[in-house]
């Protein structure tokens, strides 16, 4: 039997958790959806992440209403996929954060890459007629911004570090607590998606520069909270590992000139043993070595992602 196209029959509904991580700073995990956060300044909020609607936004500020009233002045977008920001509206923010190369991305690939995850991840998108457009950030920087969050709260810094799971991921990161919020740049037990991605910046420079901060506790763009320095580094050094494996399997089809579908066949089955029961490694697993024969290629801006592309690849790589 055909597999279903990326998570299309993926439609059970996952129990999510509200965890509080130290006084005033919560994350919301989802068994291995897309994961949100919130700290708390002295009379505001700094929200991460936005959700694919804003019914599904809503979810999540219910949970975070029952420990907290107060405004929500910053939402902070970690990057531009559409299931981590087209529930903006929903927050009432007064600001929206990214970095600028966000917000480039948005303007480039916004619309398509909005149809996309919607064919990709229907389950996400609940309400999805509620979406009033794409999402502009109104407040955007090159490579690092500070926010301070008043009182003995410390303060929270924005930090581009590098290309990576997209061009422009920023990470969260309270010294204070020490408390990383990484985007997708750092999965922990969940696969990686790299569609988007610059492979080798990624596995190199990028992560040695998250991995710097020593984190004492990590959220990822999906999966479990890390606690403790030792798991920290473990994701980061799994999500490295995901990567070195997966050029390393795809340069060599690529260097005795093999085929696209064969890379995908050596990729799965190095990774499988691993990270074949994770959430999303099948539905990703396909976009991710297209992406990165196209690195190898020499292509260095990542092509647009479409529905009829999104088909196209799955149909040439999955029977
Ligand atoms: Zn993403």
């Amino acid at each position: 039997m055909a597999k279903a196209f990326a998570s299309s029959a993926d439609l059970a509904p996952k129990s999510e958790t509200l965890e509080v991580l130290g006084d005033g700073i919560y994350a919301l995990t989802a068994e291995g959806d897309p994961n949100v956060g919130a700290f708390e300044g002295e009379d505001f909020l700094v929200c991460i992440e936005a959700r694919a609607t804003p019914a599904a936004a809503r979810d999540w500020l219910a949970k975070l209403r029952e420990q907290t009233d107060k405004p929500v002045r910053y939402l902070v977008l970690t990057h531009y996929h559409a299931v981590r920001v087209l529930g903006a509206s929903a927050f009432d923010a007064e600001v929206i954060v990214s970095s600028d190369a966000t917000r480039s991305l948005i303007k480039e690939r916004g619309k398509q890459d909005w149809a996309s995850e919607f064919g990709r991840m229907p389950r996400l998108f609940k309400e999805p007629e509620e979406i009033p457009g794409l999402t502009w950030p109104t407040l955007t920087f090159d490579t690092a911004m500070r926010i301070e969050l008043g009182g003995d709260r410390g303060h929270l810094e924005l930090r581009f570090c590098g290309k990576g799971h997209t061009a422009g991921d920023i990470v969260v990161w309270h010294e204070k607590t020490r408390t990383l919020f990484a985007g997708d740049l750092v999965e922990a037990q969940a696969a990686l998606y790299t569609g988007d991605a610059f492979h080798f910046d990624w596995a190199s420079a990028t992560l040695d520069r998250v991995k710097e901060y020593r984190a004492e506790q990590l959220i990822g763009g999906r999966g479990a909270v890390a606690r403790g320095s030792e798991a920290c580094d473990m994701a980061i050094e799994q999500t490295r590992n995901f990567l070195n494996v997966m050029v390393a399997e795809t340069r060599a089809v690529h260097q005795r000139r093999g085929t696209l579908k064969e890379a995908f066949q050596a990729c799965h089955a190095a990774l499988e043993p691993r990270y074949g029961r994770w959430p999303i490694f099948e539905h990703c697993l396909p976009f991710d070595v297209k992406r990165l024969w196209d690195e190898l290629d020499g292509k260095n801006w990542p092509e647009i992602w479409t529905m009829e592309l999104d088909r196209m690849v799955w149909d040439q790589l999955q029977d």
